[in-house]
Protein backbone atom coordinates (compact mmCIF):
# COMPACT_ATOMS: atom_id res chain seq x y z
CA UNK A 1 0.00 0.00 0.00
CA UNK A 2 1.16 3.41 -0.77
CA UNK A 3 0.89 6.68 0.86
CA UNK A 4 -0.36 9.42 -1.69
CA UNK A 5 0.18 13.23 -1.46
CA UNK A 6 -1.73 14.77 -3.81
CA UNK A 7 -0.92 18.82 -3.06
CA UNK A 8 -3.56 19.33 -6.38
CA UNK A 9 -6.07 18.42 -4.32
CA UNK A 10 -5.94 20.65 -0.52
CA UNK A 11 -2.64 18.92 0.12
CA UNK A 12 -4.97 15.57 0.36
CA UNK A 13 -3.48 11.78 1.21
CA UNK A 14 -4.99 9.14 0.65
CA UNK A 15 -3.58 5.15 0.87
CA UNK A 16 -3.78 3.18 -2.39
CA UNK A 17 -4.33 -0.57 -2.05
CA UNK A 18 -1.79 -1.40 -4.64
CA UNK A 19 -2.69 -5.01 -5.34
CA UNK A 20 -6.08 -4.07 -6.74
CA UNK A 21 -5.60 0.41 -7.33
CA UNK A 22 -5.15 0.14 -11.90
CA UNK A 23 -6.12 1.97 -14.76
CA UNK A 24 -9.65 -0.33 -14.57
CA UNK A 25 -10.27 0.03 -10.80
CA UNK A 26 -9.52 2.57 -7.95
CA UNK A 27 -9.36 1.14 -4.56
CA UNK A 28 -8.52 4.06 -1.92
CA UNK A 29 -8.29 4.61 1.82
CA UNK A 30 -9.07 7.86 2.84
CA UNK A 31 -6.77 9.44 5.78
CA UNK A 32 -7.79 12.55 8.21
CA UNK A 33 -6.12 14.86 5.95
CA UNK A 34 -6.89 16.89 2.72
CA UNK A 35 -10.46 18.30 3.55
CA UNK A 36 -11.94 21.01 4.71
CA UNK A 37 -13.53 20.26 8.06
CA UNK A 38 -12.15 21.24 11.50
CA UNK A 39 -11.35 24.53 11.12
CA UNK A 40 -12.14 26.57 14.50
CA UNK A 41 -11.28 24.95 18.37
CA UNK A 42 -14.40 23.65 19.09
CA UNK A 43 -14.44 20.81 15.67
CA UNK A 44 -10.40 20.76 15.61
CA UNK A 45 -11.03 16.83 16.28
CA UNK A 46 -13.39 16.40 13.13
CA UNK A 47 -9.83 17.93 10.70
CA UNK A 48 -9.68 17.55 8.13
CA UNK A 49 -11.07 14.89 5.70
CA UNK A 50 -14.26 13.95 7.79
CA UNK A 51 -16.42 11.65 5.81
CA UNK A 52 -19.65 10.87 8.08
CA UNK A 53 -21.85 12.21 6.31
CA UNK A 54 -25.05 10.84 7.98
CA UNK A 55 -22.98 9.77 11.29
CA UNK A 56 -22.66 13.20 13.34
CA UNK A 57 -25.98 15.31 12.98
CA UNK A 58 -24.71 18.68 14.42
CA UNK A 59 -20.78 17.91 14.97
CA UNK A 60 -19.76 18.75 11.33
CA UNK A 61 -21.51 20.95 8.84
CA UNK A 62 -23.19 18.71 5.73
CA UNK A 63 -21.46 21.38 3.29
CA UNK A 64 -18.03 20.52 4.64
CA UNK A 65 -18.60 16.61 4.49
CA UNK A 66 -19.81 16.89 0.73
CA UNK A 67 -17.50 18.75 0.24
CA UNK A 68 -14.45 16.25 1.50
CA UNK A 69 -16.41 13.62 -0.78
CA UNK A 70 -16.26 16.30 -3.55
CA UNK A 71 -12.49 16.50 -3.04
CA UNK A 72 -11.23 13.38 -2.44
CA UNK A 73 -13.53 11.41 -5.54
CA UNK A 74 -12.83 14.25 -7.80
CA UNK A 75 -8.75 13.35 -7.43
CA UNK A 76 -9.71 10.10 -8.62
CA UNK A 77 -11.77 11.50 -11.41
CA UNK A 78 -15.25 10.51 -9.93
CA UNK A 79 -18.24 12.65 -8.91
CA UNK A 80 -21.39 12.93 -6.70
CA UNK A 81 -23.29 10.81 -8.64
CA UNK A 82 -21.21 7.55 -8.34
CA UNK A 83 -20.96 7.71 -4.53
CA UNK A 84 -22.98 4.80 -3.27
CA UNK A 85 -23.20 4.97 0.93
CA UNK A 86 -25.06 2.73 3.62
CA UNK A 87 -26.73 3.12 7.07
CA UNK A 88 -23.83 0.87 8.49
CA UNK A 89 -24.99 -0.65 12.29
CA UNK A 90 -21.97 -3.03 12.64
CA UNK A 91 -24.40 -6.10 11.26
CA UNK A 92 -23.44 -8.80 8.70
CA UNK A 93 -26.36 -7.24 5.93
CA UNK A 94 -24.80 -6.87 2.31
CA UNK A 95 -26.42 -4.86 -0.31
CA UNK A 96 -26.29 -5.75 -4.20
CA UNK A 97 -25.90 -2.37 -5.10
CA UNK A 98 -27.80 -3.54 -8.46
CA UNK A 99 -30.05 -1.29 -10.82
CA UNK A 100 -32.93 -1.23 -8.64
CA UNK A 101 -31.12 0.06 -5.65
CA UNK A 102 -29.19 2.50 -7.02
CA UNK A 103 -32.36 3.75 -8.54
CA UNK A 104 -34.35 3.38 -5.25
CA UNK A 105 -32.12 5.27 -3.43
CA UNK A 106 -30.48 7.50 -5.61
CA UNK A 107 -33.30 10.36 -4.46
CA UNK A 108 -31.55 13.24 -2.88
CA UNK A 109 -30.37 16.45 -3.98
CA UNK A 110 -26.82 15.76 -4.91
CA UNK A 111 -27.86 12.52 -6.82
CA UNK A 112 -25.80 10.10 -5.01
CA UNK A 113 -26.97 6.86 -3.76
CA UNK A 114 -27.57 6.99 -0.09
CA UNK A 115 -28.79 3.62 0.94
CA UNK A 116 -31.30 3.76 4.52
CA UNK A 117 -31.20 0.11 5.29
CA UNK A 118 -29.13 -0.41 7.60
CA UNK A 119 -26.07 -2.55 5.80
CA UNK A 120 -22.27 -3.40 6.25
CA UNK A 121 -20.93 -4.34 3.31
CA UNK A 122 -21.66 -3.67 -0.42
CA UNK A 123 -21.38 -5.74 -4.07
CA UNK A 124 -21.72 -4.52 -7.53
CA UNK A 125 -20.40 -4.82 -11.12
CA UNK A 126 -21.81 -1.37 -12.56
CA UNK A 127 -19.04 0.20 -14.02
CA UNK A 128 -18.52 4.32 -12.67
CA UNK A 129 -20.21 3.28 -9.59
CA UNK A 130 -17.72 4.25 -5.84
CA UNK A 131 -18.65 1.96 -3.25
CA UNK A 132 -17.85 3.19 0.43
CA UNK A 133 -17.59 2.13 3.87
CA UNK A 134 -17.00 4.56 6.64
CA UNK A 135 -14.73 3.82 10.09
CA UNK A 136 -12.41 4.85 12.48
CA UNK A 137 -10.58 1.82 14.17
CA UNK A 138 -13.15 -0.97 12.42
CA UNK A 139 -11.84 -2.63 9.71
CA UNK A 140 -12.65 -1.67 5.95
CA UNK A 141 -11.74 -4.44 3.24
CA UNK A 142 -12.15 -3.46 -0.32
CA UNK A 143 -12.33 -6.75 -2.65
CA UNK A 144 -11.97 -7.17 -6.06
CA UNK A 145 -12.67 -10.08 -8.80
CA UNK A 146 -11.16 -9.14 -11.54
CA UNK A 147 -12.06 -12.06 -13.79
CA UNK A 148 -16.25 -11.29 -13.69
CA UNK A 149 -15.20 -7.28 -13.17
CA UNK A 150 -17.05 -7.59 -9.63
CA UNK A 151 -16.35 -5.08 -6.44
CA UNK A 152 -17.37 -5.21 -2.90
CA UNK A 153 -16.87 -3.10 0.47
CA UNK A 154 -16.75 -4.40 3.81
CA UNK A 155 -17.25 -2.61 6.58
CA UNK A 156 -15.89 -5.10 9.64
CA UNK A 157 -16.33 -3.82 13.21
CA UNK A 158 -15.49 -6.97 15.59
CA UNK A 159 -19.64 -7.37 15.44
CA UNK A 160 -19.32 -7.60 11.96
CA UNK A 161 -16.88 -9.97 11.93
CA UNK A 162 -18.43 -12.09 15.12
CA UNK A 163 -21.62 -12.54 12.74
CA UNK A 164 -19.11 -13.60 9.38
CA UNK A 165 -20.01 -10.28 7.62
CA UNK A 166 -16.04 -11.33 5.56
CA UNK A 167 -17.29 -14.91 4.62
CA UNK A 168 -21.04 -13.95 3.72
CA UNK A 169 -19.88 -10.94 1.40
CA UNK A 170 -18.06 -13.47 -0.61
CA UNK A 171 -20.60 -15.75 -1.00
CA UNK A 172 -22.83 -13.51 -2.14
CA UNK A 173 -20.30 -12.57 -4.69
CA UNK A 174 -20.56 -16.14 -5.57
CA UNK A 175 -24.26 -16.11 -5.69
CA UNK A 176 -24.99 -13.14 -7.55
CA UNK A 177 -22.33 -12.81 -10.35
CA UNK A 178 -20.23 -16.11 -9.96
CA UNK A 179 -17.12 -15.10 -8.57
CA UNK A 180 -14.74 -17.86 -7.64
CA UNK A 181 -12.56 -16.98 -4.34
CA UNK A 182 -9.16 -17.67 -5.94
CA UNK A 183 -10.15 -14.73 -8.35
CA UNK A 184 -10.23 -11.90 -5.81
CA UNK A 185 -7.88 -9.37 -4.63
CA UNK A 186 -8.27 -8.66 -1.32
CA UNK A 187 -7.24 -5.12 0.48
CA UNK A 188 -7.46 -4.61 4.15
CA UNK A 189 -6.95 -1.07 5.19
CA UNK A 190 -5.51 0.85 7.90
CA UNK A 191 -8.15 -0.10 11.62
CA UNK A 192 -6.98 -0.40 15.14
CA UNK A 193 -3.82 -2.82 15.24
CA UNK A 194 -3.03 -5.82 17.45
CA UNK A 195 -1.20 -3.33 19.94
CA UNK A 196 -4.29 -0.92 20.80
CA UNK A 197 -7.10 -3.01 20.43
CA UNK A 198 -7.93 -4.11 24.00
CA UNK A 199 -11.56 -6.11 24.15
CA UNK A 200 -13.37 -7.33 27.03
CA UNK A 201 -13.56 -11.28 27.74
CA UNK A 202 -16.96 -11.73 26.59
CA UNK A 203 -15.82 -10.34 23.39
CA UNK A 204 -12.74 -13.31 22.82
CA UNK A 205 -15.62 -15.50 24.68
CA UNK A 206 -18.32 -14.51 21.78
CA UNK A 207 -15.39 -15.82 19.25
CA UNK A 208 -14.98 -18.74 20.76
CA UNK A 209 -18.00 -19.74 21.13
CA UNK A 210 -18.87 -19.26 16.91
CA UNK A 211 -15.73 -20.30 15.52
CA UNK A 212 -14.02 -22.59 17.81
CA UNK A 213 -10.97 -22.52 20.54
CA UNK A 214 -8.90 -21.95 17.90
CA UNK A 215 -9.46 -18.36 17.24
CA UNK A 216 -7.87 -17.57 20.44
CA UNK A 217 -4.69 -17.25 18.44
CA UNK A 218 -5.78 -14.02 17.65
CA UNK A 219 -6.16 -12.77 21.40
CA UNK A 220 -3.40 -12.58 23.76
CA UNK A 221 -3.21 -13.55 27.16
CA UNK A 222 -1.91 -11.78 29.87
CA UNK A 223 -1.80 -11.77 33.65
CA UNK A 224 -3.94 -9.18 35.18
CA UNK A 225 -5.02 -7.62 31.79
CA UNK A 226 -8.18 -7.94 28.96
CA UNK A 227 -6.84 -9.78 26.01
CA UNK A 228 -5.48 -7.58 22.42
CA UNK A 229 -7.31 -8.75 19.75
CA UNK A 230 -5.51 -8.94 16.33
CA UNK A 231 -8.44 -8.30 14.09
CA UNK A 232 -6.84 -7.91 10.76
CA UNK A 233 -4.97 -11.29 10.90
CA UNK A 234 -8.46 -12.62 11.84
CA UNK A 235 -9.91 -10.85 8.90
CA UNK A 236 -7.48 -12.09 6.39
CA UNK A 237 -7.39 -16.17 8.43
CA UNK A 238 -11.14 -15.59 7.49
CA UNK A 239 -10.74 -14.45 4.05
CA UNK A 240 -8.69 -17.80 3.65
CA UNK A 241 -10.43 -20.23 4.38
CA UNK A 242 -13.53 -18.92 2.29
CA UNK A 243 -11.25 -19.49 -0.27
CA UNK A 244 -9.15 -16.30 -1.35
CA UNK A 245 -5.62 -17.21 -1.96
CA UNK A 246 -2.53 -15.81 0.41
CA UNK A 247 -0.76 -14.04 -2.14
CA UNK A 248 -4.09 -11.64 -3.20
CA UNK A 249 -4.20 -10.45 0.09
CA UNK A 250 -2.89 -7.07 0.85
CA UNK A 251 -3.01 -5.87 4.90
CA UNK A 252 -2.18 -2.72 5.93
CA UNK A 253 0.34 -2.50 8.81
CA UNK A 254 -0.92 1.05 9.81
CA UNK A 255 -2.59 1.39 13.17
CA UNK A 256 -5.66 4.28 13.56
CA UNK A 257 -4.82 4.59 17.20
CA UNK A 258 -0.92 4.93 16.66
CA UNK A 259 -1.12 7.45 14.17
CA UNK A 260 -3.68 9.49 14.78
CA UNK A 261 -1.92 12.43 12.88
CA UNK A 262 -2.84 10.29 10.00
CA UNK A 263 -5.70 8.78 10.91
CA UNK A 264 -9.22 9.22 12.96
CA UNK A 265 -9.25 7.12 15.89
CA UNK A 266 -12.62 6.46 17.96
CA UNK A 267 -10.39 4.75 20.75
CA UNK A 268 -7.66 7.50 20.50
CA UNK A 269 -10.16 10.37 20.43
CA UNK A 270 -12.76 8.57 23.40
CA UNK A 271 -14.93 8.61 20.67
CA UNK A 272 -15.22 12.18 19.42
CA UNK A 273 -13.55 12.18 16.20
CA UNK A 274 -14.50 12.42 11.97
CA UNK A 275 -14.77 9.50 10.16
CA UNK A 276 -12.62 7.88 6.94
CA UNK A 277 -14.14 6.34 3.77
CA UNK A 278 -12.87 3.38 2.02
CA UNK A 279 -13.64 3.22 -1.31
CA UNK A 280 -13.62 0.62 -4.23
CA UNK A 281 -14.75 1.35 -8.27
CA UNK A 282 -14.90 0.22 -11.30
CA UNK A 283 -13.89 2.67 -14.01
ZN1 LIG B 1 -1.73 0.79 17.88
Amino acid sequence: MTLVNDANFHDLQYITADNIHSSDVIAIFSTRNGGVSGQTPETKHLYSMNLAHNFSPGEDDYENIIENYKIIMSSQGFDMKSLVTLQQKHTSNIIVADDNIVKKYRSNPLGFCQISEAADALVTNIKGLLLSVRTADCVPVLLYDSKNQTIAAIHAGWRGTLTGIIQKTIKCMTKEYNTNPKDIKVAIGPAIGLCCFEVGFEVQESFVKEYGEDINKYFTTQPESKPFCDIKSMSKAFLIETGVLEENIEVSDLCTKCNPDLFFSYRFSGGKCGLMSSFIGLK
